[in-house]
């Protein structure tokens, strides 16, 4: 965060020169000068500098947009580049020929791949009035059907309208996502005052909120995870309809949901985004049978164990190491698992078609909001299978267990498990760090020394337990 605010003041002591947001009309842009803004061209991915310049050289308009110019402002690492022009798709088409392909209905838009990196370009959306034949520029869309469309709701269903970048601005969702890179001149262009809220620190939607939560109620959780990932407030108009707009999550594609779960908790600020998300009311509309359970038991066990898993994935995110979606979903919907499946253990049912039928119940209902892909479905089972079997490792088992190709997941699961506050599975999970550090044959005599254990009726959590532990680890001591 320091290293935010240092670079945010460098920047605007090298941009003195703006002026002031009042002094600024709807139309009028800012533009900051090459010498200004201190982005240089090596900061730029080659392959986007190569779509602008492609773009340049057919005659066409080139921008970098988005993302990618907010975070090389406040000296961050673009996730990605996205490039903005005014050829339409069919003539971003024309000039990178095979190297490009294009996409989407909802809106048409064109990848430009060079090497292993794909660029997205964007034709400007316009404001026609999407009679599907023209916008009012006169030009011609070139889909079948109406070019915009937009639900009963206000949602906005399909944007094929094109226009000039003065247009493209207002569709676009906060001010410091709207500033513009010219290839040209290599200037910046803010038409909607995103340089000023960069140097407040904050997001502020662009446009009247409700009327643009309504186009898109992803731009809700969007806003949450811009301002964990940036350190940024959310301006006071932004903020306050969120909570009540947040049920229109649910109209939301449970598959556009599932990738916005993953960009949610995979940014490396996973747990200030799920303490924002259960601040503003979303975080039940992304998994209602975790926050049915975390409303209920307020800083007990469940919670400690999500957080233990957030913490995970944040520090191998910053560490540069994968993440897998399995893992994510596997520790939100563990504790909804586990009482599924004391219902149905309840109901008479034998323990493993209990753990099956709960697997499936809780699995089925998530899909509802968020299509976890099968392979991913796949791989939760397994990390919750293995549960019950790291600790029968007894014998040749071991060695069973550690060929599984789920066992280093399933392995780190248990570590957050015991982080969380599981005493009883603490020292299973210090017995599966020793058995990985020895050699094959020291393995076996390690595993045989293992007693078998006694077949016994689960184990309950002591829940009060849990729950000082998680009260003393937030009053400052170390778990
Ligand atoms: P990051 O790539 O770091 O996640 P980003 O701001 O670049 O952040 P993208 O999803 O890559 O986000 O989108 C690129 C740009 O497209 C955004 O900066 C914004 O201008 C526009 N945009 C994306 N999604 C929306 C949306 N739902 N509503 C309006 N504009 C959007
Ligand atoms: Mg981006």
């Amino acid at each position: 965060m320091q290293r935010i605010i240092r670079k945010i003041s460098a920047f605007f002591s090298r941009t003195k020169l703006l002026p002031e947001p009042a002094s600024r009309g709807n139309n009028s842009p800012v533009i900051v000068k090459r010498q200004k803004h201190g982005i240089s061209r090596k900061q730029i991915d080659k392959s986007a500098l190569d779509v602008l310049y492609g773009l340049k050289r057919g005659g066409y308009e080139g921008y970098l947009v988005g993302g990618c110019v907010r975070d090389l402002l406040l000296g961050l690492e673009p996730k990605d580049f996205d490039v903005v022009t005014d050829a339409e798709p069919d003539q971003v088409k024309s000039v990178f020929k095979q190297r490009c392909r294009l996409i989407g209905r909802r809106f048409r838009l064109a990848h430009v791949r060079f090497g292993r990196m794909m660029i997205e370009v964007a034709t400007f959306r316009g404001q026609g009035d999407g009679d599907g034949r023209k916008d009012r520029f006169g030009r011609k869309g070139k889909l079948s059907g109406p070019a915009r469309e937009v639900d009963d709701a206000g949602r906005l269903l399909r944007d094929n309208v094109y226009g000039t970048i003065e247009e493209d601005v207002w569709r676009r969702d906060f001010t410091v996502n709207a500033l513009y890179y010219d290839i040209r001149t290599f200037s910046i262009t803010d038409y909607a005052g995103g340089l000023e809220d960069i140097k407040k620190g904050q997001l502020r939607l662009i446009g009247d909120p409700k009327t643009r939560y309504r186009e898109d109620p992803v731009r809700m959780i969007r806003a949450i995870r811009f301002a964990a990932k940036l350190g940024f407030k959310i301006e006071k108009r932004t903020e306050k309809p969120i909570t009540s707009l947040a049920p229109l999550l649910n109209d939301v594609s449970n598959a556009r949901m599932f990738e916005e779960v993953l960009k949610l908790f995979h940014s490396g600020v996973a747990i200030e985004v799920f303490e924002k998300l259960r601040h503003y009311g979303l975080f039940e509309h992304l998994f209602p049978l975790t926050e049915e359970i975390l409303s209920k038991e307020k800083d007990g066990f469940p919670r400690m164990l999500v957080i233990e898993a957030l913490k995970s994935t944040d520090s191998r995110i910053q560490e540069g190491k994968s993440v897998n979606p399995a893992f994510l979903f596997a520790a939100m919907l563990w504790e909804p698992m586990l009482q599924r499946k004391q219902d149905f253990l309840d109901e008479g049912f034998a323990h493993q078609d209990a753990f099956y039928a709960a697997c499936n119940d809780v699995i089925e209902q998530q899909i509802k909001r968020t299509a976890i892909p099968k392979r991913f479905t796949a791989q939760m089972r397994d990390i919750w299978n293995l549960q019950h079997r790291l600790p029968k490792r007894h014998g040749d088992r071991a060695q069973k267990i550690v060929e599984h190709p789920r066992f280093r997941a399933a392995y780190d699961f248990l570590g957050v498990r015991a982080a969380a506050g599981e005493t009883e599975v603490q020292s299973i999970f210090d017995w599966w760090t020793a058995y990985q550090e020895k050699d094959a044959v020291e393995q076996v005599a390690f595993a045989n020394s293992v007693a078998k254990p006694e077949r016994k009726k689960r184990v309950r959590r002591n829940r009060n337990f849990y729950r000082k532990r998680s009260q003393s680890a937030e009053s400052g001591s170390k778990q």
